[in-house]
């Protein structure tokens, strides 16, 4: 059984495709070889040495050792040296080399096989002792530190590991003689230390540095298997969901010198600005230095060529500059790599001695905007396709274009005030405001505000529009302030439970620190952070990328999913139509009785005796939702908009304190005692469930007839002007085709009766929200009355588990985090369940009707999993809050593709 996999001499074992096997650095250096260019010769261990090896009780299988042997036997011959040899030595790196790579995993150890015996050997052949002391010294450090402690499983206090104590006898050298920098340190120097760093090994570590190159070798390898299992490796993986038999390999690997002069050098480079995503050659690197200087920061680097240079570095000698002739080389072979893997590149590369040797390329990670203009300018420059352009955006990543965001220079430099939910994306900063009525009244002097509160409520809608951002010490990411942030587009942080808000003081206590009001916060609210003071942001405007825009065009040509919004109002409805949205999925009508107008009125409907009573108390919220309506038609014209009637508990309407009772008993001409009485008689035990949604029209036909007659209204008047409208009426929480039928019956009569009065004919349709289970089981019956489905998946999660997603909070965190669920069923469509109702439900309705239009308007409209998963099950649109309707027509394209 093959076990090791050779690469060198301008041939390789292996190649880029065998990642599984080798690892991505192994593939890669593989590939490399294969394609002529120049890497130092080695060898990969496969990752099934590191399964087998923790099967068989931490053994190596018996071939491994010989077929090591050959292999190390080849490399010498290509190098021309012998490991352990005094005269000639060879040295190697071992390397670890996991599928991607993995934080928590063995670094490198370099200039393995140094011994006293070898040491002679090497200082001869290269008439450079400085040069190989300062590699045994670093020996030294990197092998105590990664093989004899952390494989080993030492776990020293706090600062007192090997490394720490290695690097402190160096400085107290470099302090004694009045040092600045490593390079410093002179030959006699540096063999001082080297005896001393010896010593202190053996006495911290209980055991000799190993003097014998073998030794050193095997102790790398198993070292490197020895780390897959290490605790932060494992625990990395558990959350990355990565599984433990992948295993990792080791590279061993011919050392190549970039510190033996001023002829060497080393550096790391991208075949594109990995910030920018500009289509030009950038990197850093250092003359006289060994691989890790330049990632590690020991000196600043120096640009790799004039185009990277700026203000800062333009004094600094470039590669381009120093050693033309290489860098010419250099940039040859990084094409090529780019052209090979058809994408960017980041790679290492040594110079010795004049000559360039490549250490490494893998594809290379960049920032959001950097991904989507090297993927639009890679398909123009032929090397993708559009499809493969569109795929190499994560849809998320556009988010970072559509909201303001904290400037990262501002945000390094601040310190974390407290953390939370990230429940709305984007940055904003502010002054602390502790009521809705207060973020209303200080914006409009003009202030910017964030609001704080332990939670918000539907009554809050006015203060959380008027602040730049929301903050809250409860609730998680459905809670209302995060529903109603992500509507907008807001920025917001939920569940934020460090903060100890006092609204009567009107003050936080947060970590030590009390915040007033009036003072400046600052939220990121894409990763949950909240700053004191008032930090940077970086403006967003979509419109101004033109990167954007053309590969928004190539995604609306891929997708077959219709895109529409959930909006309430015309500014979001406009929001939404700017980013793309092909009508309303969903609007709410709740929101419309909230205004300070409108909630009386509304809660003298719910309060009163007759239907004559509430009648009247309709009447008055007539206009107001017919001119709602004819705002929310004028902006979405020539798109349809679906309506949904009046849906929530009614309880939610009713006066909470007795101030409020008061008052409407006054208004109202009743007594207080008849008002309270009433008011208590509509308690719930379990509102979720209770009287709600259409079980309201059917007790209170006269509310579903208003809101009829206010959208057929709304219709009928801009029909005569020409504005081509499209209504869709959504009869909500229908479980049964009874209450379907009957709620279609007083809407269709309803609509009648208006266009007769305006002759003028408005095409309409009544369909229905599809979330309950049995809704989704008798999906066939209630085709025959429906004109369309609109799959409530917020509501059908709830029911089909069971699970209340206002008090999820308190365990479904503890299901996510022990591995119970892989997602939370409220973020990502439960595809298992609630995914099979939805299957179902489609099926059987396109049984009866085979056009049956059908849609999503959960939250999940807009998340990327269930957006696929949508376009799998054949939906014909997904909606989503206006904000995230570019990510889900891109998420709408990857689907297809
Ligand atoms: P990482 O994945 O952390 O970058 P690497 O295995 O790539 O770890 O190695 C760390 C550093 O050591 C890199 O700068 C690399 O170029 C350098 N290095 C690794 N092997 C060799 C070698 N055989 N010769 C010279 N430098 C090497
Ligand atoms: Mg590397
Ligand atoms: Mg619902």
């Amino acid at each position: 059984k093959k076990y090791v996999y050779f690469f060198g001499g301008g041939k390789a074992d292996g190649k880029a495709e065998m990642k599984n096997l080798l690892g991505g650095k192994g593939a890669n250096l593989a590939e490399m070889v294969n394609l002529g260019i120049p890497v130092p010769p080695g060898f990969t261990i496969t990752t099934e040495v590191c399964t087998l090896y923790y099967k068989n009780n931490k053994k190596y299988p018996k071939e491994l050792k010989p077929q090591v042997d050959a292999a190390m036997a080849k490399i010498e011959k290509i190098m021309n040296k012998k490991f352990g040899d005094p005269n000639n030595p060879l040295l190697v790196s071992v390397r670890s080399g996991a599928r991607s790579s993995m934080p928590g995993m063995m670094e490198t150890v370099l200039n393995i096989g140094l011994t006293t015996k070898t040491i002679p050997g090497l200082v001869k052949k290269t008439n450079n002792e400085r040069f190989v002391y300062d590699a045994y010294r670093r020996l030294l450090m990197m092998y105590s530190d990664v093989v004899m402690e952390k494989a080993a499983g030492i776990e020293p206090k706090e600062g007192e590991g090997i490394r720490q104590k290695l690097e402190h006898a160096m400085d107290a050298m470099k302090k004694q003689k009045g040092y600045k920098s490593d390079t410093d340190l002179t030959v006699d120097d540096l063999k001082i230390l080297c005896d001393e760093f010896k010593a202190i090994i053996k006495h911290t570590l209980g055991k000799e540095f190993p003097d014998d190159p073998w030794e050193q070798l095997w102790g790398g390898i198993g070292a490197v298997f020895q780390s897959w299992m290490g605790k932060r490796a494992v625990s990395y993986r558990k959350i990355e969901k990565i599984p433990d038999d992948w295993g990792t390999a080791v590279n061993v690997q011919s050392m190549v010198f970039g510190n033996t002069g001023d002829n060497s050098g080393t550096g790391v480079a991208f075949t594109r600005n990995p910030a920018t995503g500009e289509d030009v050659f950038y990197g850093e690197w250092l003359p006289n230095a060994q691989g890790e200087d330049v990632v590690a920061g020991i000196r600043t680097p120096y640009p790799v060529n004039k185009a990277g240079k700026t203000a800062d570095t333009q004094h600094l000698p470039s590669l381009e500059e120093s050693m033309p002739h290489l860098y010419k080389q250099l940039f040859a072979i990084q094409k090529k790599l780019e052209r090979h893997y058809r994408d960017m590149q980041d790679i290492e590369f040594t110079i010795e001695d004049g000559r360039l040797w490549m250490l490494q390329t893998r594809v290379g990670k960049r920032n959001p905007q950097a991904a989507i203009r090297m993927a639009v300018e890679m398909a123009k420059q032929r090397l993708i396709s559009k499809d493969e352009a569109i795929l190499r955006v994560k849809p998320e990543q556009l988010d970072i274009l559509l909201h303001p965001s904290v400037a990262p220079v501002a945000e390094k430099k601040a310190t974390v005030l407290a953390k939370g939910l990230p429940a709305g994306p984007g940055g904003a900063t502010g002054r602390i405001v502790f009521t809705a009525d207060d973020a209303e009244a200080w914006a409009k002097r003009g202030e910017k505000v964030i609001l704080v509160r332990n939670e918000t409520s539907p009554e809050d809608v006015h203060g959380m529009h008027a602040a730049e951002a929301i903050l809250t010490a409860k609730g998680g990411m459905t809670s209302h302030a995060a529903l109603v942030a992500r509507g907008w587009g807001k920025c917001c942080i939920v569940g934020c439970s460090e903060l100890n808000i006092d609204v009567h003081r009107k003050e936080i206590r947060v970590n030590g620190k009390v915040l007033r009001e009036g003072d400046w916060i600052t939220l990121n609210g894409t990763a949950g952070r909240v700053y004191e003071g008032q930090l940077d942001l970086l403006p967003a405007d979509p419109d101004k990328n033109l990167w954007y825009k053309e590969l928004m065009k190539w995604v609306d040509n891929v997708r077959t999913l219709r895109v529409r919004t959930n909006a309430d109002t015309p500014e979001d409805a406009a929001v939404a139509r700017n980013f793309g949205a092909e009508g309303i999925g969903l609007c709410r009508t709740e929101h419309m009785f909230f205004g300070p107008d409108r909630i009386k009125a509304m809660r003298e409907m719910i309060l009163s005796d007759t239907v004559d009573e509430r009648k009247r108390a309709l009447a008055k919220l007539l206009p107001f939702q017919k001119n709602d309506f004819i705002g929310i038609f004028k902006v979405m014209a020539g798109l349809p908009v679906t309506i949904r009637l009046l849906d929530p508990p009614l309880h939610e309407f009713l006066p909470h304190t007795d101030n409020e009772l008061h008052e409407l008993a006054n208004e109202m001409g009743v007594s207080f005692e008849k008002l309270d009485a009433k008011n208590k008689s509509l308690y719930e035990f379990n509102p979720m469930l209770g009287h709600r949604g259409c079980r309201l029209g059917i007790t209170y036909p006269e509310i579903y007839e208003m809101q009829a007659q206010a959208i057929m209204e709304a219709a009928c008047e801009l029909a005569k002007e020409k504005v081509k409208v499209i209504p869709e009426i959504m009869i909500p929480l229908v479980g049964h085709v009874n209450e379907l039928q009957k709620m279609r019956d007083i809407v269709v009569n309803t609509a009648d009766k208006v266009q007769q009065e305006y002759k003028v004919k408005v095409p309409y349709t009544v369909g229905t929200m599809i979330e309950l289970p049995r809704a989704c089981v008798t999906a066939d019956e209630i085709a025959h009355v429906a004109d369309f489905y609109s799959f409530g998946t917020n509501d059908l999660t709830q029911t089909v588990y069971g699970l209340s997603r206002d008090d999820a909070g308190r365990f479904l965190p503890f299901y996510i985090e022990n591995g119970l669920l892989k997602d939370d069923p409220f973020i990502t469509i439960d595809q298992n369940g609630v995914g099979i109702l939805m299957q179902m439900a489609v099926d059987k309705g396109r049984k009866v009707k085979r056009d049956l239009k059908m849609g999503i308007c959960g939250e999940h409209g807009g998340e990327p999993k269930s957006i696929e998963f949508c376009h799998k099950i054949g939906l014909n649109y997904v909606s989503c809050s206006p904000y995230r309707v570019p990510i889900a027509r891109f998420a709408a394209a990857q689907a297809r593709l």
